[in-house]
């Protein structure tokens, strides 16, 4: 137990950053939300990545379980509409926010994932030993550098050391072979039948990450797309882990070549909304990287991009000033880069 929970503080840190893009804490609202969908799908929102659940006469098929803590929770509410068992749990993407109940569920049902889901959970302790033990090179030379001693500036960067190699001892820690990553994995797509339903999971391009699967349930015309879609409010562009928004705009397009024009869309945060809702998202994208490719163009450097670029439109997203601006310098970089 001690040692999942170490797993757990260990994902968390390392998504830190993408929980960022979850804007509005929900906890303080109980934090569950069930809401109907179709007759058989309905969106479970709480705190972390939104939850799909699909009933069936057969068992249920739940999408994304946000973190350990509310796991029994979410088991709770997929009870108050179904005592059927969990026939399967998909991830859409391995963030710890989309992951975090695995440990608990994995007891229970078969987890099912793209390949980089699995590659990325099982690689997540090495990188917390990797960028923390670089963590700690920073603020010791830092403190090396800086101008007294005795500051509350050093005295802070003292503290963060501490807990840096208190992750890196329970990064260590960690058995790869106790990370509860999925149990089936796929790389284009596989299909579930269960209870008379059909399930399509399928990867498209990169996005988000490099290992976003898209599941959509054809008679319902429901889609859930994890964080390749964000309703409202800003997306996070995981480059650590494969993310291309070059990519991600085609993703969007494969996606609404295949899905119903009258699909209701299940975004990672926000609200259940429609396929043009996803529109405004895939929007969003072109516009920045426009936006980006124009300052590039212009002989903007990286920082004068993040400065200056604006998209007026978007200013009523959840986060938009600070999402914005990190938006725009992962697009530099991945646009300079050229990959
Ligand atoms: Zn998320
Ligand atoms: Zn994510």
């Amino acid at each position: 137990m001690k040692k999942l929970f170490a797993v757990t503080i260990i994902f968390f840190l390392l998504i830190v950053s993408a929980l960022a893009h979850d804007g509005v804490n929900r906890q303080d609202k109980g934090p569950f939300t069930l809401k109907k969908l179709t007759d058989d799908v309905y969106v479970l929102y709480g705190r972390g990545g939104n939850i799909g659940i699909c009933v069936t006469p057969e068992g249920v098929v739940v999408i994304d379980d946000q973190f350990a803590d509310l796991a029994p929770g979410i088991a709770a509410q997929i009870k108050t509409i179904s005592d059927k068992p969990i026939k399967f749990l998909i991830n859409t993407h391995h963030h710890f926010d989309h992951t975090g109940g695995n440990e608990f569920f994995i007891k229970m049902t078969t987890i099912v994932a793209h390949d980089n889901v699995r590659k990325h959970m099982l690689a997540a302790p090495q990188e917390t030993i990797d960028n923390q033990t670089a963590r700690i090179q920073r603020l010791e030379k830092q403190i090396a550098e800086a101008k007294d001693p005795q500051s509350k500036e050093v005295a802070d960067m003292k503290g963060q050391i501490e807990t840096a190699k208190k992750n890196v001892e329970a990064a260590r820690a960690i058995k790869i072979s106790e990370v509860p990553a999925p149990n089936i994995t796929f790389s284009r797509e596989m299909r579930i039948y269960v209870g008379g339903k059909e399930i399509q999971i399928f990867h498209a391009k990169r996005g988000h990450t490099d290992g976003d699967s898209i599941i959509y349930f054809p008679k319902e015309k429901v889609a859930h797309l994890g964080d390749l879609f964000v309703n409202r409010r800003m997306p996070f562009i995981d480059r650590a882990h494969g993310a291309s928004t070059a990519e991600w705009v085609e993703t969007l397009d494969a996606v609404l070549s295949r899905i119903d024009p009258a699909s209701q869309v299940i975004p990672g945060h926000g609200d259940a909304g429609t396929v043009a809702d996803l529109k405004a998202f895939r929007q969003y994208m072109v516009d920045l990287r426009a936006a980006v490719k124009q300052a590039i163009e212009a002989g903007r450097t990286r920082e004068q991009a993040v400065k200056e670029i604006q998209l007026p439109q978007y200013s009523s997203h959840i986060g938009y000033a600070q999402g914005l601006a990190g938006n725009v310098g992962i697009v530099y970089d991945e646009m300079k880069e050229g990959k």
